[in-house]
């Protein structure tokens, strides 16, 4: 008798068991005992090494608590153990679809060729395609979802989606009834096409709807922190994470905000600036920039903004990065929204990587075109334009062409007009973002060059009608979109051609470039130089041609020579700044100081928090009697807190008096006697100007 409990009860533990702890891992979870449901999944699955499904599950928690590297593991051992687990497919596929990683799609595909009954990849699928502005694919697949359950939320979010976006009343919008994940889903698009103001208003529906729905709230609070509504953004976010809501995003928005205690506010009429307290130096050089854009949009685009530009410029990278979590095309410099600017300092990157006045002008392009277009305008057409604008107005300004790029058009990678969408939201190799920023931006250049620049507004006020790209190809440039790719890649390859088939020879003769270099064989270096500098002019990163020769020029005492190699190197869009500062030296020493500091004042679009550069080029404007210019330079010297801080002063004061602002002069000489009482230059100066500062 006793033998035979003994076995009933074995044979409870072996089979009855496991299902008990997985009921348990789950009542724990919904129970939101987070740690408790954990520990009972990390018991099953140490009891159950081969359960693919336990594995899956556990995964979902993971994913449901922000750690979506931990959830990656376990659907990738699910399926390890299992390659058709649907579930653990479907998991991959929208941690795919959260990085807006292209392989989302592919993942989908193959969740439902495990189970075709599972909807939610073809809601999933429907999402992506509709972030790629692929609006026919996004219909089908909400289509498809809602054949298998007419109630699929995302599937009749999407198609409402696709009505709203284009200005449609949808009666989509009705069938999501009391559930906020549907105008969430809505609110994602709104925001995905930049239209924040609407994606704000469905955000609101949807806690309308379902008042705990934490992760509507967090979106609220980061779209409204967006466009700078600080105070309700704060509360949002508190609240979501108050109620346990804290994935990175909200984390990291509330961090944001509360550095803002940080930053100075600086505000004209048309602009307000705010900057890091250590680095007011920078607000001339960015209003001055600012209003100088202005200017230029106001007459190009033909249009006033009626409310200022805001800029806020992060000196911590992550801090920057923050503003753009979540959303597609990542690894950028800047950001627009609406008509606010997050942007990254000069000081948030390596010197001399990293051009700020490139940036706000493609950032303030983005600020005029949303604005004509009121955010109806497709991605590729303000990114294309944007990356036109930055070498507009100085053609060494802008990205250079990348290796990335050479190699994706040697193996013909660029995508058509039609499609190119994609190509920033679901990149599917590595490069593909910067890619397509490179081709929407020479399709800008060569509608300018074929069309007029004239053309380029005249079709964004076809987009402001919120009209589709191949729409807006027939009837502006009155030609089929395939004709138009094929014109448009017969010139970019007239363009690149040499560099893309030179490239490898480049690559291999840069090599003995170097060889030559460290062995010191300078006539090698100039010659092997001078040979291969064509045949990819764009580069001028580190270990470029250029500054080899141009070492090698000066090693054999040959100025002028060097001089030749550096100003190739800076009219290329060459940025390193000690290589720019001996460009400028030779310049001086040839006798040139207003190219000299042509040179120099180029830096300061580079990397002008560089007490050593405003020095110098305050030196040289006094010496070409530009007083103005020098109070400018001076001015930033002692905004930036140098070593020798009385000279700085008295420099300063040296341009007020020359511009004949004595009141000034005398204001700053005495700040130099301030720091050192026994400075004569000050004391005399301070004498000068004393006796007619009237
Ligand atoms: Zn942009």
């Amino acid at each position: 008798m006793s033998q035979m409990k003994f076995v009933v009860l074995i044979f409870c533990f072996a089979f009855a068991a496991p299902a008990q702890t997985l009921d348990r891992a789950l009542a724990l979870w919904h129970a939101h005992d987070y740690e408790g449901a954990n520990n009972e999944f990390k018991a099953l699955v140490a009891a159950n090494p081969k359960n693919a499904e336990y594995r899956y599950q556990w995964g979902q928690l993971f994913y449901e608590r922000f750690n979506a590297e931990e959830a990656g593991n376990l659907y990738n051992e699910a399926l390890a153990i299992d390659p058709k687990h649907a579930g653990a497919l479907l998991g991959t596929a929208q941690l795919f679809a959260d990085e807006y990683n292209g392989k989302a799609d592919e993942f989908a595909q193959k969740a439902l060729e495990a189970n075709p009954k599972l909807y939610q990849a073809h809601e999933l699928m429907a999402r992506v395609a509709l972030e790629d502005d692929n609006q026919k694919k996004a219909q089908a697949e909400a289509d498809a979802a809602l054949a298998i359950d007419a109630d699929a939320v995302d599937g009749i979010a999407v198609r409402a989606s696709l009505d709203l976006l284009a200005d449609k009343e949808s009666p989509w919008v009705a069938k999501i009834g009391n559930r906020g994940k549907g105008f969430e889903t809505i609110a994602h698009f709104y925001v995905i096409n930049r239209r924040y103001e609407e994606g704000i208003q469905y955000y609101r529906k949807a806690i309308a709807a379902t008042p705990d729905l934490w992760t509507a709230h967090s979106q609220l609070g980061i779209n409204l922190m967006r466009l700078g509504r600080e105070d309700e953004a704060r509360k949002e976010l508190d609240l979501a994470y108050e109620n346990h809501f804290r994935d990175a995003a909200t984390v990291n928005s509330l961090r944001l905000m509360d550095s803002y205690k940080n930053f100075d506010t600086f505000r004209t009429d048309t602009t307000i600036l705010k900057l890091n307290k250590k680095e007011t130096a920078l607000r001339p050089y960015f209003e001055n920039e600012m209003k100088k854009i202005m200017a230029t949009y106001e007459k190009k685009y033909q249009m006033k903004l009626n409310v200022p530009v805001q800029v806020e410029v992060y000196p911590d990278h992550e801090d920057f990065a923050v503003r753009t979590m979540g959303m597609p095309g990542l690894g950028a410099l800047g950001v627009t929204f609406n008509t606010v600017i997050a942007m990254d300092s000069p000081s948030g990157r390596p010197p001399g990587s990293f051009h700020w006045a490139s940036t706000l002008w493609h950032e303030m392009s983005h600020v005029y075109i949303l604005t004509l277009t009121n955010d109806r305008v497709p991605r590729w057409f303000t990114e294309g334009l944007a990356v036109h604008e930055e070498t507009a107005t100085n053609a060494d300004w802008g990205d250079r062409m990348t290796p990335e790029i050479i190699a994706a058009l040697r193996d013909k990678k660029l995508l058509p007009v039609a499609d190119i969408d994609r190509g920033f939201v679901h990149p599917t190799y590595q490069a593909q973002v910067i890619v397509s920023y490179y081709e929407a931006g020479k399709m800008c250049d060569y509608i300018g060059k074929r069309w007029g620049e004239s053309k380029l507004l005249d079709m964004a006020k076809e987009f402001a009608k919120n009209r589709p790209t191949v729409d807006v190809i027939r009837d502006q440039l009155k030609m089929e979109p395939e004709a138009f790719d094929k014109d448009f890649m017969a010139e970019i390859d007239k363009e690149t051609s040499k560099t893309v088939a030179g490239f490898p020879e480049w690559t291999k003769e840069l090599k003995d470039v170097f060889q030559a270099s460290k062995d010191g064989k300078t006539d090698d270096v100039i010659a092997i130089g001078r040979r291969i500098e064509g045949l990819y002019p764009d580069y001028v990163e580190n270990g470029n041609v250029y500054t080899f020769i141009a070492n090698a020029c000066i090693k054999k005492g040959d100025k002028a020579c060097a001089l030749d190699e550096l100003g190739r190197y800076n009219r290329i869009g060459g940025r390193d700044s000690d290589t720019v500062k001996q460009y400028a030296t030779l310049l001086e020493e040839a006798g040139k100081p207003k190219e000299a500091a042509a040179a120099l004042e180029r830096l300061n679009y580079i990397y002008p928090l560089d007490t050593n550069l405003h020095e110098r080029l305050g030196g040289l404007l006094m010496q070409l009697n530009d007083a103005p210019g020098a109070v400018l330079e001076y001015q930033a010297l002692v905004e930036l807190h140098p070593i020798d801080m009385a000279g700085s002063h008295y420099n300063l004061a040296r341009a007020f008096k020359a511009a004949g602002r004595n009141d000034q002069a005398r204001e700053e000489a005495i700040n130099a006697l301030e720091v050192a009482p026994d400075f004569r230059p000050a004391q005399k100066l301070l004498l000068d100007v004393s006796g007619d500062g009237k």
